[in-house]
């Protein structure tokens, strides 16, 4: 389990996350959504052990992230935004290079990733698109196996066929024991695949709540009219799509595009257990 305890963290004098506390539980897909700048890729760093929290801790199985032990490093791999990558290196020699740090790591099951992907592992990165060489290192990240994974932005750049074979490809490993955190602003990338959903803004946790939970407490109400009570309506064909607080009218579909405004616009209720 990952659990971050009371934690901060500010570059300077700047604070971005206050007094948090979270726990990743194992066998999960987490989406950690939130707007640019609210510090993903800095929760991401501080899990990974390249960041130190500024007060409180964070640790993986009891291990302090920063302290970077084996233990710590052999479970967890993170695929950041931006991988630097040398000039004539290929998905093979970077899937290869890394694999003999990771036990679980299986260059067949990259082989067939990157085949469902429809990339050539044995092609150079610096002759692939933006696109393909994103999709090569999610193939690699993958099949390292890692008990945990870490995912910073992995649909930038994606097109749209393979933001479905990605969702497709991750959906796969629902339930295999593995934690994976997806960090995302394209929230729409990520949608019915990710469970639990963390929103963060402002330095803090908004939500953080599973989708069963979710969606007891709120309903999506799909076409109609414009009500009053929602938390929030946009218009979408044959009507308005309304978020609402759910008193007794079921389940009813996440649309995670207005889940996340909902979120944004009632801070408070959200924050106060969902109290409308
Ligand atoms: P996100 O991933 O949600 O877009 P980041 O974690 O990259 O956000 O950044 C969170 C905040 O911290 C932003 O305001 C960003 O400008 C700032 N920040 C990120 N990295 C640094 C750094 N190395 N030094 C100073 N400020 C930084």
């Amino acid at each position: 389990m990952i659990e971050l305890k009371n934690f901060s963290f500010s570059y300077g004098l700047a604070p971005v996350f206050e007094n948090i506390d979270l726990q990743f539980k194992e066998g999960n897909i987490y989406g950690l959504l939130g707007e640019n700048g609210v510090g993903k890729t800095t929760m991401l760093k501080i899990i990974s052990g390249l960041l130190r929290p500024k007060s409180g801790s964070c640790t993986v199985d009891g291990n302090v992230c920063f302290d970077r032990k084996p233990e710590f490093l052999e479970n967890i791999f993170f695929l950041p935004d931006d991988v630097p990558l040398p000039d004539n290196s290929t998905p093979f020699g970077f899937f290869r290079d890394l694999a003999g740090f990771y036990a679980g790591s299986n260059e067949e099951e990259m082989q067939r990733l990157a085949k469902e992907f429809n990339i050539d592992p044995s092609r150079r990165f610096k002759e692939m698109s933006f696109g393909q060489q994103k999709k090569s290192l999610i193939v690699c990240a993958l099949a390292l196996n890692t008990r945990y994974l870490l995912l910073d932005e992995p649909t930038n750049g994606l097109d749209i066929p393979s933001k479905a074979d990605f969702r497709r490809i991750l959906s796969e490993r629902v339930g295999g024991g593995q934690t994976i955190i997806i960090s995302t602003h394209q929230v729409k990338d990520v949608e019915n695949l990710i469970d639990p959903i963390i929103i963060i803004s402002n330095s803090s946790v908004l939500l953080n709540a599973s989708v069963e939970q979710i969606t007891e407490k709120l309903y999506f109400e799909y076409g109609g009219q414009q009500r009053p009570d929602a938390l929030y309506s946009e218009m979408m064909p044959g009507g308005y799509l309304n978020v609402l607080p759910n008193n007794g009218m079921g389940e009813s579909q996440i649309n995670i595009e207005a889940l996340f405004n909902a979120v944004l616009r009632n801070r408070e209720a959200i924050n106060n257990n969902f109290s409308f």
